[in-house]
């Protein structure tokens, strides 16, 4: 049986402890502490040294007297918040825990946290006979899935994982979207542009062209692209040589993904190669350099995979009305995915997540906590 108060005062513990990304080492501490005094081995990798934080990622592992007669299975939140996400003061409310409207509150994914941590007190205490779990709590996943993508998955025994991070308990994450992220230079010539525009070759012009033939917003059901930044120029006076284009690419199809990628690629090359000029006889043409870098790889866990299923026989042991979501953003489960762990994102009730309005039911958060301890009880 979960301990509701408990459980609440986890949540209001490490949403107090400011953990934004590359900051999370109080948190860890706070964790070690916990799952130290419950008997478990906590070891942290060298994640933060390769991407400049104080922490690493930290796993510890627990077995129950199942352990050679059922797989393992890895939880999994991470442990930064988004910023503004120092000084949180939650509020309880009727029900409800938010910030004080200064802050997020951080139960993205503290809530994720704080169940995974009831969970394991619970195990202890109510003697339920399971197989051995692997608590993963990650790093630097708000700013690019760092912590993650660093984690070396070879130490672990799970071949699945539950990644506590989405909002809705009875609706699991089991597809998300890869990514692409964009950078391109683009160049003109540059001149005065009262004295001899004629020598010059704008490149807000040709940056102008380019996105003009850029297939960009909604592509199809599975596929979006934007072009979120623009940065050039400095005074009226000059034409414009350099200019910086910022944009992403999203597709649940990786190959529509390459196409969409492609796409973007033949609009900034036709744009450049027409914006050419002949000044005393030399000719000039623009030019344009493309830093991409796919971000993370697509999932789609299907209905049939013992992963999705375990989920779902929970739920509804528990009265819960269980669904299928597709996320539109990447989380730590595209990287494990990846890695060739078979992830699905489970739900803990946080909502509004990303905004001072963030909040969550104290009911939604023990929904979630009775969840994945449900999902071990009838993991056979
Ligand atoms: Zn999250």
């Amino acid at each position: 049986m979960i301990n509701p108060e408990r459980l609440q005062r986890f949540f209001l513990d490490l949403v107090q402890i400011d953990s934004h990304s590359r900051e999370e080492k109080d948190v860890a501490d706070y964790l070690r502490a916990h799952l130290e005094s419950l008997g478990a081995i906590v070891t942290m990798d060298d994640t933060a040294e390769i991407i400049g934080g104080n922490c690493g990622n930290i796993l510890t592992r627990i077995t129950g007297p199942l352990e050679d007669r059922v797989e393992p299975l890895l939880f999994c939140a991470h442990m930064d918040t988004v910023v503004p996400g120092k000084g949180v003061k939650p509020v309880i409310d009727g029900g409800v825990i938010r910030s004080s409207g200064e802050t997020i509150l951080g139960s993205d994914d503290k809530s994720g946290i704080a169940a995974i941590l009831e969970m394991l007190y619970v195990l202890k205490e109510d003697s339920i006979p399971f197989g051995e779990i692997e608590i993963l709590f990650t790093v630097a996943e708000e700013v690019g899935l760092y912590g993650a993508r660093n984690f070396d998955t070879s130490v672990l025994k799970s071949k699945r994982g539950y990644f506590l991070d989405t909002e809705e308990v009875a609706q699991v994450g089991i597809a998300a979207p890869a990514a692409y992220r964009m950078t391109y230079k683009i160049f003109g010539k540059e001149a005065h542009a009262g004295l001899a525009p004629e020598k010059g070759i704008s490149a807000i012009q040709v940056a102008a062209k380019a996105i003009q033939n850029m297939p960009l917003g909604r592509i199809d059901a599975e596929t979006t692209a934007n072009i979120g930044v623009i940065e050039g120029g400095s005074a009226t006076n000059i034409i414009t040589p350099v200019v910086t284009l910022r944009g992403e690419a999203r597709s649940h199809s990786d190959e529509k993904l390459e196409l969409q990628v492609e796409a973007m690629r033949q609009a900034l090359k036709k744009a450049t190669e027409e914006a050419i000029i002949t000044v005393d006889g030399k000719k000039f043409q623009s030019k344009f350099e493309e830093t991409s870098k796919r971000e993370y790889k697509s999932f789609h866990i299907s209905e049939d995979s013992a992963t999705y299923k375990l989920v779902a026989k929970a739920g509804e042991a528990l009265g819960l009305k269980m669904g299928r979501e597709v996320s539109g953003g990447g989380s730590d489960a595209n990287i494990f995915n990846e890695k060739g762990i078979e992830s699905v994102i489970v739900g803990t009730g946080m909502t509004d997540v990303h905004t001072v309005k963030e909040h969550i039911k104290i009911s939604d958060l023990e929904d979630c906590t009775k969840l994945i301890l449900k999902m071990v009880e009838l993991h056979r």
